[in-house]
């Protein structure tokens, strides 16, 4: 069924409503106060029953994360909110921190009680220094209120310098430690050495905002949404060739038919999900792909193209992105990148065969096992889904 773009809007405006966990303006920082009396062992309750997985993209369970932390032994932790979002076509979580900056806070005011953290960090990506002056008015108010409330925690800021790797949580701890932002080898986790080497959480903002709202309504709405695997809602960033853009809140587990339904023109080949690092789903797979950790995941972006697009084009912005964002610090990731980019160029004019496609899929398969971190081992997810996919447009 074709929809009208009125009639795609005022569905999508029905869903958020139902689900609206993320935006719903509330006290959160008045309500701090009753959450604090709460046992640890029950807030960790309330987050494990929830079957949050952390929004960033990487899906680890969140009160796993919280309760290995809080196990440590240590004189010193951290909380750290990773607002460095940098993924191509996410651009969410600045408005969660432009409108729900409190709830942000709030949730790492609670995984700060969980683990016994007296600090936290927000890390804000560079290019949203704009941020700053409201989130340092935001965090003084936060931090009296703290104090009121006789809690040891304080919150302090730090900027980024726009650097894609530093949304890597070890490659994000060297840089507030004033390092070049690269990535440690794990293990040791950041739970277990993190900053400064001592125990500490790192949570995407989004994450750190569904925690504040499940324990604020033990567990609430939250687990009613989305799949066994998939609990609860998640934000999305929707761009490209889309009927319906911009950001909004949707329960996980629809088909990549269903959001196109919603949000496409009409005409869409393909979806990028999840961005750079993510995966190209063709049209043929619409139907059979679901959004969420049992499908495609992702840290919420969403990239619609129809068929005026050149996949070749995508792909190479994609590769020449990854080439420039790596941090060079491992061969697999450095140079693969830079030979992926070259191979593609020089299939399509005519330099190599259509056959050293293969070859480079083999690379792009070895970079995925053999580079240091994420970003390197994600390289492969667009360039083999692109082209597997959409073959014949990369040679041709
Ligand atoms: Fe740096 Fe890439 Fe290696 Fe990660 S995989 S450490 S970004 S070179």
């Amino acid at each position: 069924m074709v929809m009208t773009r009125e009639e795609k809007l005022a569905r999508i405006n029905a869903h958020q409503e139902r689900v609206n966990l993320i935006f719903e303006k509330i006290d959160s920082l008045g309500l701090l106060g009753k959450v604090m009396k709460l046992e640890n062992s029950k807030i960790l309750e309330y987050i494990k029953e929830s079957g949050l997985k952390g929004r960033g993209g990487a899906g680890f369970p969140t009160y796993l994360k919280w309760k290995l932390a809080a196990d440590q032994k240590s004189d010193m932790k951290y909380v750290i909110c990773n607002a460095d979002e940098g993924e191509p076509g996410t651009f969410k979580d600045r408005k969660i921190l432009e409108e729900q900056a409190d709830k942000v806070f709030a949730g790492m005011a609670i995984c700060a009680k969980v683990i016994g953290a007296p600090e936290g960090y927000v890390y804000l990506r560079g290019e949203y220094n704009y941020l700053v002056p409201l989130l340092t008015t935001k965090m003084n108010a936060f931090n009296d209120e703290m104090n009121k409330l006789g809690l040891n925690f304080t919150l302090k800021l730090r900027s980024g310098s726009g650097a894609y790797i530093c949304g890597e949580e070890t490659a994000l701890i060297e840089s507030m430690e004033g390092y070049r932002g690269e990535a440690r080898n794990k293990p040791p986790y950041p739970v277990e050495k993190g900053y400064l080497g001592k125990p500490t959480v790192i949570n995407n903002v989004e994450t750190l905002v569904y925690c504040t709202m499940i324990v604020l309504n033990e567990g609430g709405k939250f687990k009613t949404f989305g799949t066994e695997i998939s609990a609860g809602s998640k934000v999305f960033s929707v761009s490209g060739d889309a009927d319906v853009e911009g950001i909004y809140e949707l329960e996980l587990g629809m088909t990549i038919q269903e959001f196109v339904d919603l949000f496409g023109d009409g005409d869409t080949k393909a979806v990028q999900v999840g961005g750079a690092s993510g995966f190209c789903v063709p049209r043929k797979k619409f139907k059979e792909t679901i959004i969420g950790f049992e499908g495609v995941p992702t840290g919420g972006s969403m990239m619609l193209f129809n068929s005026t697009r050149s996949m070749y084009h995508i792909l190479m912005n994609y590769m020449e992105f990854m080439q420039e964002e790596s941090c060079g610090q491992c061969t697999p990731c450095r140079v693969g990148c830079q030979q992926l980019v070259k191979g593609i160029q020089a299939i399509k004019h005519k330099k190599r065969p259509a056959t050293y496609l293969d070859d480079l899929v083999k690379l792009a398969k070895s970079m995925r096992v053999a580079s240091k971190c994420g970003l390197g081992q994600s390289v492969a997810n667009p360039f083999i889904s692109i082209v597997e996919n959409f073959r014949e447009e990369i040679i041709y």
